[in-house]
């Protein structure tokens, strides 16, 4: 298959959790550092770069603290975390020398910028790296939602989504020892099969927008940068 070096503007989507290291909950600094050193090493590549964080390390609407809590003000409470993660991202990122923006789909002006597409294009065109919060703005979505929605806005040819392992398998790869991982697999066979990727909305718009999805391990080191330049194992799902 093509090498994936052909993409000049990516959407890199994480989920909360991925900054929590291994505390079980919130931000932890040397694990936010390592994820800005990878975004960093493409960033060096010319790549321009969109990132979507999700809250799930802070809250989530549908969890166990949101209990007995309108489900609306659940989710704006996990658009609120999602926030908060992207500041810690900026940070990190501009600790390391790269200009960023946060751009939030709730207005919040005092802390970040509100969305508005032609200047969130502009910030790109400078080689800015922007961080978008606040999901998709309304309740009842995820932030898997949210990246492929920026990304189809922004044009970004394909979706990262950095996860714990290296691709999409048929199985919990942590649970069966004889799991397969896919090299490449159809929109349409992850939502048959409810393969673990995105939720069914975010997977159905990346579908209907034409964005590949690249499941890689955010575990591995210079992975990031690797795919980036036509290495690495990952799945390819379009
Ligand atoms: N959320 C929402 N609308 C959005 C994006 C997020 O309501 O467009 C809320 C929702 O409650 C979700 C929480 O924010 O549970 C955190 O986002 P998500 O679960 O996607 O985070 P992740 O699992 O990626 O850490």
């Amino acid at each position: 298959r093509a090498p994936a070096t052909k993409y000049r503007r990516v959407m890199l989507k994480i989920s909360g959790e991925a900054l929590m290291g291994d505390q079980g909950y919130g931000l932890h600094p040397p694990t936010v550092e390592r994820i800005a050193r990878e975004v960093k090493s493409v960033h060096e590549l010319g790549v321009e770069i969109c990132m979507v964080i999700g809250g799930g390390n802070i809250f989530r609407g549908l969890s166990g603290a949101a209990q007995g809590m309108e489900r609306t003000t659940a989710d704006y409470m996990g658009m609120l975390a999602t926030v908060m993660n992207a500041l810690a991202m900026q940070s990190a990122l501009e600790g390391l020398g790269v200009f960023t923006r946060v751009i939030s789909a709730i207005r919040m002006d005092e802390i970040c910028e509100p969305y508005i597409r032609r200047r969130a294009v502009r910030h790109l065109e400078k080689k800015r790296v922007c961080i978008f919060a606040a999901g998709t703005g309304n309740p009842y979505f995820t932030t898997d939602t949210a990246a492929t929605l920026r990304a189809s806005e922004m044009g970004c040819e394909a979706i990262f989504k950095g996860t714990k392992v290296d691709g999409v398998y048929d199985k919990d790869p942590a649970k069966f020892p004889d799991a397969k991982r896919y090299d490449e697999v159809s929109y349409d066979e992850v939502l048959q099969k409810n393969l673990k990727v995105m939720d069914a909305s975010a997977i159905a718009l990346a579908r209907d927008n034409d964005k590949p999805i690249i499941v890689f391990s955010l575990d591995e080191p210079g992975g990031f940068r690797g795919i980036l330049s036509g290495e690495g194992t990952y799945t390819l799902v379009h």
